[in-house]
């Protein structure tokens, strides 16, 4: 199974990412969590994308479509695979869909979630991350048990540097101006599946279940 995660920030799309990972056993690509490790790490990677990301701003198409096109040649991603955060262009869809039907594997879904902004915001500011499995907490809705501690990995929670208000409302107009063409992109080619991600992350996992439940394994 290949899919397509969409959805402006917050709409839960890392927290439905990995559930899908756990349920299907296949691969999650989050762009921004790789662009994130090369940051930490000052690769020249990380380096060109860390002045976008600051911003809110969206990273140039032919340095994201090389890197996840990279990531997808990769032993692993061959059976499926799960894309979050990519593509956030017609450009990097056109590429994604080039590629993948030169090797005779094409998506099989785009699942499209939807949330209101100011739910989005509100989610945002207060989210915080696991700094070493990447697990999402909600200082509001799902605290970790101890404060500041992942509770499965115990590693330290952080925040992300673009989750203020004022970089999150810009990357909100950036989704609407950018990314949601795909909506339509997508939905011409039968793949949009939309699911209200509202509400709890169990229940958003039961939409989707919902919403995939028709779809072939992954050989096929
Ligand atoms: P995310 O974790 O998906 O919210 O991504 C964090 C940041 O990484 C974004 O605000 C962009 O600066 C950059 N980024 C991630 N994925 C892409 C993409 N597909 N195209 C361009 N920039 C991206």
């Amino acid at each position: 199974m290949r899919i397509v995660l969409l959805g402006p920030p917050g709409a839960g799309k890392g927290t439905q990412a990995r559930r899908l990972e756990e349920h299907l056993g296949l691969p999650i690509i989050a762009t921004g969590d790789i662009f994130r490790e090369h940051v930490s790490q000052d690769s020249e990677l990380g380096r060109e994308a860390r002045s976008y990301m600051d911003n809110g701003e969206l990273v140039p198409d032919d340095i994201v479509v090389r890197m996840v096109l990279d990531r997808l040649s990769q032993p692993d991603a061959l059976n499926g695979f799960i894309l979050d955060g990519f593509p956030r262009t017609v450009p990097q869809a056109q590429a994604l869909e080039n590629s993948l039907a030169e090797e005779g594997r094409p998506l099989s879904a785009a699942l499209k979630f939807n949330i209101d902004d100011e739910v989005a915001v509100k989610r945002l500011a207060n989210r915080w991350t696991c700094s070493n499995c990447r697990r999402i907490y909600n200082a509001e809705f799902k605290p970790p048990r101890t404060p500041g501690e992942c509770d499965v990995c115990g590693g330290v929670l952080i925040r992300r540097d673009d989750d203020d208000e004022v970089t999150v409302r810009r990357r909100l107009d950036i989704y609407r101006k950018e990314t949601e063409p795909l909506e339509f992109y997508f939905w011409e080619r039968g793949l949009l599946r939309e699911i209200d991600a509202e509400g709890s992350a169990d229940d958003v996992e039961a939409r989707t279940a919902e919403e995939i439940s028709d779809l072939k394994e992954p050989s096929s």
